[in-house]
C-alpha cells in the first residue's frame, strides 16, 4: 500500500505535535512529506530526525541556513526552506494527500488556502483562516473537490453527529440546532471584578486541555467560541441563530446536533486533540489515536449552562460579526489577535481585550466581498486601529 504523503503545517505547536504522535504510530500508512516551523528551531530539528521530512519550511533565511547544516550534519536530507511562497507551496504540492492546516491565526490562511485550492484533504485547526476568508474558502473547497474534515472537537463532533447529506442545508437534513459546547475556561466562576487583573498566566491555565498560548487567552475569553461559531455557519452551512452556545465545564460532550424529531446525537471522548486528528486523518474509517477510553463512571456528571455574556462580552461580539458577515469576521479576528498579543505581553488588562474588538467593529465598516485582496486589506485595517487604540491607552 503507498503511504498517503502528510504536510504539517504549525508542527512544532500543540497540534502539530499531537498530528505527529498519531502519525508515528501509523507509520505503515502515513509518511511525513513536510514540517513547518515559525520559532521553535530546536523542536523542528528533533522533528526532523524523527520524521525525516522531504521538506521543512522555517520563517527566515538565517533560520534555514541553520536548520539545513545542522541537518546535513545529522545525516537528514530534508531540504530546509523559508518564507510565505515555500509554505504554501509544501501545502499544494502535487505529492501530497493531506495537509494539517495548524498554524495558528492570520499567519495560517494563505498555505491553508493553497491547500484547499490544491484540493487536499484539509485537516483544519486553524479556524482563524476560515473566520477570515468564509465564502473563498468553502468555495475553493466545492471548486477543487478538497476534503474538509474538522480538527476542532467541536466541529469534530458536529461533522460525526451530522448525517451525510448535511452540505444541502440544516432544514433540508432535519437538523434543528447545532449545540456547541464550551467548557467555560479558567474564569467561569472567578468573581467579576477579579477578571481585570488576572495575568496570562492564569488566564492560559485551561483546566481541561493543554493548547498554544493564544487559543488558551481565546477559551478564556470566550473569543474561541465566538470563532468556532462562525466556523460551524460556515463548515456545516448554519445560520448563526441555529448555533447555540451550551457551557459544559467537563469538556467530555465535544457538541451535539438536535434534530427536529427531538433526537439529540452527542460525541463524548476524553478531552485529547489525538482523538478528532486521527478520526480526519483515516475518516471514513478510525484508527487508534493513543486516547484512553472515555471512563464515564470516574467523570460521575455531565454538567450543562447558559454562557454569562455579561462575563463574556467576545461571544456576543463575535455573534454580531457572524450575523453582518462578509469582512466582518475578518475584522473581529485581526483585532482579537491585536489584543491578545498585548494582553499576553501585559501591556493591557484582560477585560480590555473585547473593548479593542468593540472599538474596531464600531470604527470600520465591513464589506460584503469574498476576495483575498479584501480580506488582507480589511485585516491589515483592523490591526491597524487596534494599535491606535493600543498607541492610546496601553
Ligand atoms: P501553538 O501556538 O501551540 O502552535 C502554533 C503553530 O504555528 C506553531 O507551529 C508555530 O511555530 C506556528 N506559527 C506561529 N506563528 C506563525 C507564523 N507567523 N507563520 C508560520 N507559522 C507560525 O498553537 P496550537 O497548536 O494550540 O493551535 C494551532 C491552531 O489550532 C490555532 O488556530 C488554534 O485555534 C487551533 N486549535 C488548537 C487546539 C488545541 O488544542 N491546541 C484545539 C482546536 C483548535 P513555532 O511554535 O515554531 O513558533
Ligand atoms: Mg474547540
Amino acid at each position: 500500500m503507498t503511504r498517503k504523503q502528510v504536510t504539517v503545517l504549525g508542527a512544532t505547536g500543540s497540534i502539530g505535535v499531537s498530528t505527529l504522535d498519531v502519525l508515528a504510530r501509523h507509520a505503515e500508512s502515513y509518511a511525513v512529506f513536510a514540517l513547518t516551523g515559525h520559532s521553535r528551531m530546536e523542536a523542528l530539528y528533533e522533528q526532523c530526525l524523527a520524521h525525516r521530512p522531504v521538506y521543512a519550511v522555517v520563517a527566515n533565511a538565517r533560520q534555514a541556513q541553520a536548520l539545513q547544516e545542522r541537518l546535513r550534519d545529522a545525516g537528514i536530507s530534508t531540504r530546509v526552506q523559508h518564507g510565505d511562497d515555500a509554505l504554501a507551496a509544501v501545502a499544494a504540492d502535487e505529492r501530497v494527500d493531506v495537509v494539517m492546516a495548524a498554524i495558528v491565526g492570520a499567519a495560517g490562511l494563505v498555505p491553508t488556502l493553497a491547500a484547499a485550492r490544491a484540493g487536499k484533504r484539509v485537516l483544519l485547526a486553524n479556524k482563524e483562516a476560515l473566520v477570515m476568508s468564509g465564502a473563498l474558502f468553502m468555495n475553493a473547497v466545492r471548486d477543487s473537490g478538497a476534503e474538509l474534515l474538522p480538527i476542532d472537537s467541536e466541529h469534530n463532533a458536529i461533522f460525526q453527529c451530522l448525517p451525510a447529506d448535511y452540505h444541502k442545508g440544516m432544514s433540508s437534513s432535519g437538523v434543528r440546532r447545532i449545540l456547541l459546547t464550551a467548557s467555560g475556561g479558567p474564569f467561569r466562576e472567578m468573581p467579576l471584578e477579579l477578571l481585570s487583573r488576572v495575568t496570562p498566566e492564569q488566564a492560559c491555565a485551561h483546566p481541561n486541555w493543554s493548547m498554544g498560548q493564544k487559543i488558551s487567552v481565546d477559551s478564556a475569553s470566550l473569543m474561541n467560541k465566538g470563532l468556532e461559531l462562525i466556523e460551524a455557519c460556515w463548515l456545516f452551512a448554519a445560520r448563526p441563530d441555529q448555533v447555540e452556545v451550551v457551557v459544559h465545564p467537563q469538556s467530555v460532550v465535544h457538541s451535539m446536533v438536535d434534530y427536529v424529531d427531538g433526537s439529540v446525537l452527542a460525541q463524548l471522548g476524553n478531552p485529547d486533540m489525538r482523538t478528532p486528528i486521527a478520526h480526519a486523518l483515516a475518516w471514513p474509517q478510525r484508527i487508534d489515536s493513543g486516547v484512553s477510553a472515555l471512563d464515564l463512571l470516574a467523570t460521575g456528571r455531565l454538567e450543562f449552562e447558559s454562557p454569562d455574556v455579561r462575563r463574556f462580552p467576545c461571544l456576543s461580539l463575535a455573534r454580531q460579526a457572524a450575523e453582518v458577515g462578509g469582512t466582518a469576521c475578518a475584522m473581529l479576528n485581526a483585532a482579537n489577535e491585536v489584543a491578545v498579543a498585548a494582553f499576553l505581553q501585559q501591556r493591557i488588562g484582560f477585560t480590555d481585550i473585547p473593548v479593542i474588538i468593540e472599538q474596531v467593529m464600531n470604527c470600520l465598516p465591513s464589506a460584503q466581498v469574498i476576495d483575498l485582496e479584501h480580506i488582507m486589506y480589511a485585516d491589515h485595517q483592523a490591526r491597524q486601529c487596534a494599535f491606535d487604540w493600543l498607541a492610546q491607552h496601553a
